[in-house]
């Protein structure tokens, strides 16, 4: 069924019964060319453009829960291409590409909203730093405009200016960064993918990897054996569990990031404010809550709930550059569990298991990478080769000194 302003209307008038389901629930067969493992955004956009791009369209996305129930229904909604490093800048501009035209190719609203992102500067320091970055930005094609104090206190005047520990010298922004509706990409993304032909399988735990003389040929499933040409992981904050039943030990820490939403409140926020000086990004979603996080928990934990030292944390951040919003009330909060990597950036990435791929190590930024990640991945699954934008992804680079140390804090998942 395709959706439409028309069908919108045909249905409102006849009772809303015509509307199918968005994707099927079938059963899973014996055997797919290709298996992904986690039905998270990574896995559906995958699967989706392996399909429609690439053709292949004997395919499977195994999910141990829910569609949305990990990272991708859990995030703050950003997507930005803010970046600096050549590793990185074109992967997430090219991604950022996708999301502009994500509904179109979707036919899915996902309420796509480039609202803009504005990281503030304090320091005459994180001025230069901003610079270069905003440079680096513009000969990728990303834009981006550098702020004083004056044009900031313009746009978002509710801020603390006067009276601040880290007083406001000005912004980074990003016009064309803002928020996407997390859960409802990864529905058009299902929707994408079941209508090419992709079998999405939730409630199916994979439970180990079928490998014999290096190749991997299926995986045991709580559903049965699969066999499987290629499987592809995208397990986000269950990576090295999952990875660990194919006997691979990963660069990567799980740790908890929580968010916050406040009550419904005025419009407010134009768009996303990042705080990198206490650490507090927040932004405000269509029903009008204020959605917020902050810093990871410390220590390593697959507990998908937080804790309450880093709720003080955040919420003093929030107060430390914004305290009127110590006036909304705080109406949720919620945890996730994050593939940290050691520089910060991730891996797509082909092991030396034939036929056994990874794509994981997101840290707090999977979301924005969504498109470009399950693009590429697709890429790499049908071709044996990395997409052009994700060619410094590699699961080696540690060894051979190829980090990609986008924030320059080293290799200590904390600090990214
Ligand atoms: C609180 C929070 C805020 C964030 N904010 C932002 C943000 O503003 N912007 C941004 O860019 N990023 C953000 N992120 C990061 C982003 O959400 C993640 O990096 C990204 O969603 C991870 O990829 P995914 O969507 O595929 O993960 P997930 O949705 O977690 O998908 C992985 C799936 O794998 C499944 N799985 C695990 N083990 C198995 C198994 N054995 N068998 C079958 N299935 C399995 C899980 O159930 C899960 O559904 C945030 C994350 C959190 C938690």
């Amino acid at each position: 069924m395709k959706y439409s302003a028309a069908r919108l209307l045909w249905e409102g008038l006849t009772g809303h019964k015509g509307w199918g389901r968005t994707w099927r629930d079938p059963e899973p067969k014996t055997h797919y060319d290709v298996v992904i493992i986690g039905g998270g955004g990574h896995g559906l956009a995958t699967a989706h453009y392996l399909a429609k791009v690439y053709g292949i369209r004997n395919v499977a996305v195994l999910e141990k829960g829910w569609i949305g129930g990990g990272n991708v229904g859990r995030n703050t909604t950003i997507v930005r291409s803010n970046y600096l490093l050549d590793g990185n800048e074109p992967f997430y501009e090219f991604s950022m590409k996708l999301w502009e035209n994500l509904e179109q190719d979707l036919n899915y609203n996902a309420m796509v909203s480039q609202r803009g992102i504005m990281n503030l500067i304090h320091s005459d320091a994180q001025r230069d730093a901003f610079r270069r970055r905003g440079n680096a930005m513009m000969l990728h094609g990303a834009g981006a405009e550098l702020l004083d104090a004056e044009q900031v206190r313009k746009e978002v005047p509710f801020l603390n200016f006067d009276n601040a520990r880290f007083p406001i010298k000005g912004a980074l922004v990003q016009r064309r960064g803002g928020t996407v509706r997390h859960d409802a990409v990864a529905w058009g993304y299902a929707r994408g993918a079941d209508q090419n032909g992709v079998d999405i399988i939730q409630n199916c735990e994979v439970t180990g990897f079928k490998i014999e003389n290096g190749k991997v040929l299926g995986v045991e499933t709580s559903r049965g054996y699969i066999g499987a040409g290629k499987v592809g992981v995208a397990v986000a904050g269950n990576s090295s569990k999952v990875m660990a039943k194919a006997g691979m030990r990963l660069p990567i820490e799980s740790h908890v990031l929580q968010a916050f939403v406040s009550e419904g409140l005025k419009p407010t926020i134009p768009g996303v404010i990042t705080f990198g000086a206490g650490h507090f990004y927040v932004s405000q979603s269509d029903k009008g809550g204020l959605v917020f996080g902050g810093d990871i928990d410390g220590y390593n934990t697959y507990a998908q709930r937080g804790n309450m030292p880093v709720v003080e944390d955040v919420a003093e951040g929030g107060m430390a550059i914004m305290p009127m919003i110590g006036r909304a009330r705080l109406l949720r909060m919620w945890g996730g569990i994050m593939d940290m990597s050691m520089d910060g950036s991730p891996y797509i990435d082909k092991t030396h298991i034939d036929g056994l791929f990874f794509n994981g190590g997101w840290c707090y930024g999977g979301f924005k990478a969504t498109p470009a990640s399950g693009y590429a991945f697709a890429h790499l699954l049908a071709t044996g080769s990395p997409h052009e934008t994700a060619t410094a992804y590699r699961l080696d680079r540690f060894k051979t000194g190829k980090m990609i140390d986008e924030k320059g804090v080293g290799a200590q998942p904390n600090l990214h």
